[in-house]
């Protein structure tokens, strides 16, 4: 695959028809390819950018370990058809003097524990949608918030670009695939199904008392209007590991 590491680069690569990008941090993984494949199949050129946001993390801790393997993401990518993989430094998007952000005004969920974090998205999506100038932009519905939160950025701003949002892939015992699986430990991971089998129960009274059962702490368990659709959405660290998930409550069963 292509790999490009600067802004110019990215310029520099033909456009033939309609462009398709599909944002991530790496560690690339079915869920992801999922995002390309839906990108592949309505776009003739295909751009991933790959790049962990320091500005969209909350912990220092998180960052540090958040899983990085650039040879492994490159072959993902390449084998799922992806054109052009951008992979800047933190200099490149962020460099010195950078002070410019945008502000999506979220609150809940997430916006509630982890201050900062849907600034760090706005703006680090508003950037990439200036550098690739994609027609088509993919987000994964196991971060409903975020593609509520892309959606009205887009909205507010005017931006030429069309969100779709792909459904979330989960692994065959149900836990939704993450980046950060990888750091659960095998008893940990058993735990952590207990995330999907309280969603599966579509409420969260019940859903709460499957998490407390399985001796799990959310920070939260609610039900919230995610671009026009009351979706069930779970915060839970399992161990030192946070995930999310969730499930909407209307509209096409996942
Ligand atoms: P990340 O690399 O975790 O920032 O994710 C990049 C994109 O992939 C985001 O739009 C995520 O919502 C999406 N994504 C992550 N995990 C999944 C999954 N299990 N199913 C579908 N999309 C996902």
């Amino acid at each position: 695959v292509n790999v490009a590491r600067t802004i110019a680069e990215v310029r520099a690569h033909p456009r033939e028809g309609s462009v398709g990008l599909v944002p991530t941090m790496g560690a690339l993984h079915a869920g992801h390819v999922a995002l390309f494949e839906a990108a592949r199949a309505e776009c003739d050129t295909v751009i991933a950018s790959l790049f962990v946001n320091p500005a969209q993390f909350s912990e220092d801790a998180d960052l540090a370990a958040y899983p990085r393997d650039e040879q492994a993401d490159a072959a993902v990518a390449a084998e799922a058809g992806v054109d052009l993989l951008f992979a800047p430094s933190v200099e490149e998007m962020y460099p010195p003097g950078f002070s410019t952000w945008v502000d999506p005004g979220e609150e809940g969920l997430e916006a509630e524990f982890r201050p900062g974090h849907f600034r760090g998205v706005a703006t680090v999506c508003l950037k990439l949608f200036t550098i690739v100038r994609p027609d088509f932009a993919y987000f994964g519905q196991k971060d409903a918030q975020q593609v509520a939160v892309v959606r009205r950025l887009v909205r507010d701003l005017a931006l030429p670009v069309e969100i779709r949002a792909v459904q979330t892939v989960r692994d065959e015992d149900g836990l939704a695939l993450s980046s950060r699986n990888s750091r659960l430990a095998p008893h940990e991971r058993a735990q952590a199904l207990a995330i999907p089998r309280a969603l599966a129960t579509r409420d969260p009274d019940h859903a709460r008392a499957v998490l407390a059962e399985a001796g799990l702490a959310p920070d939260y368990v609610e039900v919230a209007d995610l671009d026009g659709i009351p979706t069930l959405a779970i915060a839970a660290r399992v161990g030192s590991t946070r995930l999310i998930d969730n499930v909407p409550l209307e509209g096409d069963l996942p």
